[in-house]
């Protein structure tokens, strides 16, 4: 097979939801699907904290959550699939926005009941900045949900996403009968587990009078005739956009709307694309290997100290042992331990492919955004995008005797991407985070992997935004009890707001000075 045809083959994709909406369920049953695990239970497993391997950090036992995002990788008819695994919980963290930043395409997870809630709609915005094709999966058929056309204005009201219905919910809770696959003329019957192909009489096919109760069967025919009628057309360049929403309804806990799921997502999700760098584009089919680190994962393995770099291969072929360049530095490096990352276990991985991700052992080389390649030009993927705090505290050694590991520890947590570090103009450190639990999860492994106990007082600014300015001094004179002035990992000054409306009279007073949201900086 030739490398054209091996990464045609290959999808990423990371899964966004809110808590409870069902995405360890969906992922799980998408694995099984896969054959990639043996039995169900492996997924949830993980997040009851009972799955070892995985469990590199205590606090992740303590809270029962999965505190880091992995890759999933199955194989399902004749596409490899690799899962980005994002935390669901409540406090996640950088790292949920960081992984989307490295997948194709986006599946959306909400529960039918609920419909869009907090969570799903700011990772909905990083995945739309990207303009990734963003899949929805509307959760939870089996018990009471919202009328379906209702869902579908949601996506359209709440996140600004046109939608086109690929499956659709007949009744739900305890009417729920099956679904109807509009791309493919046939109802798939809940409870019998039947098909029905119904032809080009689509819906108004006869074969359904006496299969699905009178007023689901109504329903059923006059959703479709609006739809049909005014609804948008499946226009699979939009959807490549990620203008167009395609979604599907079904029950991951039933495993039922699954399959069809997974087969329309693997025919209609784009392949790896082509990836910007600073100088124009690396092709996935480009004979020099390149690819980018978008995740470090560190102390897996409580006996060593070594971290696990995730790097997802844009162009050409890995192959272990192979000797690449590390742009940043110009360090040329052998990559001879190299892994995939499966939902239960490890192995060594030999060769690889773009639209591949692997990890790779790091003995403290690499930080968030490096590129390796083995091309004789540089190369430079674009960095990533920081993503604005909203949390802040400050933080120092207890013990200023230790002052040499606190400033270590924080050093290697900036680099690898867990925390955003800043100074404040008496050089005191100030944390910013999206989750309370990366504060938790830094104090965790100052203590544990640096020895240092450390004092952190949480202060009350909420909103961060950079300043483009040639004169940082001079914002010195902004600073009171509602602004105050630190700088980045990069010295760049960023005035930190104590909530939306100091910001909002902040800019009424002062309309020339430009402030950009951590988004954008880049
Ligand atoms: P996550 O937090 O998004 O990963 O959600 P989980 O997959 O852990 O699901 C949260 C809860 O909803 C669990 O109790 C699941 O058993 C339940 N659940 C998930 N999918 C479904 C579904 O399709 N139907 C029903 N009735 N419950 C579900």
């Amino acid at each position: 097979m030739n490398n054209i045809d091996l990464i045609n083959k290959r999808r990423i994709f990371g899964i966004i939801s809110h808590p409870d909406a069902g995405k360890t369920t969906l992922t799980e049953k998408l694995l099984l699907h896969g054959g990639a695990i043996r039995e169900a239970g492996t997924v949830r497993a993980r997040k009851n904290s009972k799955f070892a391997k995985s469990d590199w950090m205590e606090i992740e036992k303590q809270r029962g959550i999965s505190v880091t995002s992995s890759v999933m990788q199955f194989e399902y008819n004749d596409k490899v699939i690799s899962i980005m695994d994002t935390p669901g919980h409540n406090d996640f963290g950088e790292d949920t926005y960081r992984i989307l930043t490295s997948v194709d395409s986006a599946v959306m997870v909400i529960d039918a009941a609920k419909g869009i809630e907090a969570q799903t709609k700011k990772l909905f915005q990083v995945c739309s900045m990207r303009g990734i094709p963003i899949f929805t999966f509307i959760n939870k058929l089996d018990r009471e949900a919202k009328d379906p056309l209702e869902s579908m204005q949601e996506l359209e009201d709440v996140l600004g996403l046109p939608s086109v219905a690929v499956t659709w919910p007949i009744g739900c809770g305890k009417e729920f009968e099956g679904i109807y696959d509009r791309l493919k003329n046939t109802v798939y019957l809940f409870k019998k587990k039947e098909q029905i192909y119904l032809g080009e009489e689509k819906v108004q096919s006869s074969k359904l009078d006496g299969v699905l109760s009178q007023s689901n069967l109504e329903n059923l025919r006059y959703a479709m005739e609006l739809l049909d009628g005014a609804g948008n057309e499946f226009d699979l360049e939009l959807i490549k956009q990620g203008k167009l929403s395609p979604v599907f309804f079904g029950s991951a806990l039933a495993d039922f709307g699954v399959t069809e799921f997974l087969e329309h997502f693997l025919q209609i999700s784009p392949p790896p694309s082509k990836r910007k760098t600073t100088t124009g584009y690396v092709e996935p089919t480009d004979e020099e290997f390149t690819g980018f680190i978008f995740k470090i994962q560190a102390n897996m393995d409580p006996n060593h100290r070594d971290r696990l770099a995730f790097l997802r291969i844009c162009s050409g072929t890995f192959v272990r042992g192979m000797n690449v360049t590390l742009s940043r530095t110009g360090k040329q490096m052998k990559l001879s331990q190299s892994t995939h990352l499966m939902a239960n276990e490890r192995e060594t991985v030999d060769t690889a492919y773009a639209g591949d991700v692997i990890g790779i052992y790091d003995s403290g080389n690499f930080q968030i955004g490096d590129t390796l390649t083995n091309s004789k030009e540089k190369v430079f993927f674009e960095p990533l995008p920081t993503f604005p705090p909203e949390l802040f505290c400050r933080v120092s050694a207890k013990n200023s005797l230790k002052g040499k590991n606190f400033q270590k520890g924080v050093e290697q947590l900036a680099q690898e991407g867990a925390i955003q570090v800043y100074k404040n103009e008496y050089n005191e450190v100030v944390l910013g985070a999206v989750g309370v639990l990366q504060f938790e999860v830094f104090e965790y492994r100052l203590v544990n992997e640096y020895n240092t106990d450390i004092r952190m007082e949480s202060i009350d600014f909420s909103v961060a935004r950079w300043v483009k300015t040639d004169d940082p001094e001079s914002l010195k004179k902004y600073q009171n009890s509602r602004c105050m002035l630190v700088y980045d990992h990069y010295e760049r000054p960023v005035l930190l707001f104590t909530n939306a409306y100091a910001l909002k009279s902040f800019q009424e007073r002062n309309e020339d000075i430009i402030l950009v949201e951590a988004l954008d900086v880049i």
